[in-house]
């Protein structure tokens, strides 16, 4: 049966792909977005970029499964970290190479990044001893780009707000829901919030929207993943506990860290999450496939065994 986004939200759990709200490599997102589709995604989180979203469309259209496959439109506020890129000063890099190693992405290549791929982790930042990294934000005008995302029918438009400032997420988030008629998520996290004023912040923003209308997206460790157990994903599962225990009107889908364990860990605590956002070990399981030295069949398995995870847990 096809459903809308929301209708699919109230009766399915969902597996989301974050594609990453940085990655701007059009291969590479055609190339996931097929994969993770055939493999049973239903829910992709692409980076606000009109051929972007083209690369996201073009791998549903080869996938060829119409039902319940929907794009998420990923748009950010100054201060957040998924809207920055790094770059190397090479006047201070002594070519050890040890940042190429860090990151999942494959971004840095020849002690040089492509900003393409980067999704501004920082990994490689922390790694550096000579501190040869710069940091600049990178994200698009949400004003711009609404209109866009709604002639495009877009299915969801998240917003990510990792910042202090109440005043204009709140702001932004009201213009946003003004509008567009889709879904709208909106990631949250402990960076900056402790658990009370987390919730109260998550309850202002939920008090314009309509009820179920919302994705409250529980980011653990933000931008952490790429390991399978149960550490890496404590955080998501332990947010979307404190979110879920507000009974609030809206669906919530565990993120940052996140990988195979996931649901399996939720469920073992009766945390009844709607579904489970997968980003770095997503990318990372198959980066074989997207740098070509893996075969489609291959990747699909891994792919499956991921999307399952969450998927069998369907009643
Ligand atoms: S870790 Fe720092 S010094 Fe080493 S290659 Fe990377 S940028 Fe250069
Ligand atoms: S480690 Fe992260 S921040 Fe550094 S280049 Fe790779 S993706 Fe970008």
């Amino acid at each position: 049966m096809i459903f809308s986004l929301n209708e699919f939200l109230r009766s399915n759990k969902c597996f989301k792909l974050i594609c990453g709200a940085g990655n701007y490599d059009i291969s590479s997102v055609e190339k996931l977005v097929y994969l993770y589709s055939k493999a049973g995604c239903n829910l992709f989180d692409i980076s606000a970029d009109i051929d972007i979203i083209n690369a996201a469309k073009s791998g549903l259209k080869k996938a060829d499964i119409v039902e319940n496959r929907f794009l998420c439109v990923s748009v950010g506020l100054s201060g957040d970290y998924h809207f920055n890129k790094y770059f190397i000063n090479q006047n201070k890099c002594n070519k050890c190479g040890i940042c190429s190693k860090v990151c999942l992405e494959n971004a840095i290549e020849n002690f040089s990044i492509d900003e393409k791929k980067c999704i501004g982790c920082g990994k490689c930042f922390e790694i550096c001893k000579n501190n040869a990294f710069l940091k600049t934000p990178f994200f698009a005008d949400i004003k711009q780009i609404l209109p866009l995302l709604n002639n495009l029918n877009i299915d969801c438009i998240e917003l990510h707000s990792s910042n202090s400032n109440n005043h204009d997420t709140f702001n932004i988030w009201k213009y946003i829901s003004e509008n567009y008629k889709g879904v709208l998520s909106f990631c949250i996290d402990r960076l900056n919030y402790g658990n009370n004023s987390l919730i109260k912040r998550t309850k202002k923003m939920l008090s314009i929207r309509k009820p179920y209308t919302t994705i409250i997206q529980t980011d653990g460790s933000p931008i952490s993943g790429g390991i399978n157990d149960y550490q890496s994903t404590l955080q998501a599962v332990a947010l979307s506990d404190i979110i879920l225990k507000e009974k609030l009107p809206a669906y919530v889908i565990a993120s940052g860290g996140t990988n195979e364990k996931t649901f399996e860990l939720a469920h073992q605590c009766n945390i009844d999450i709607n579904g489970v956002a997968v980003g770095s070990y997503a990318r990372y399981i198959v980066k074989d496939y997207l740098s070509g030295k893996m075969d489609f069949d291959t990747a699909l398995n891994i792919a499956s065994k991921l999307v399952n995870s969450i998927k069998m847990r369907n009643s």
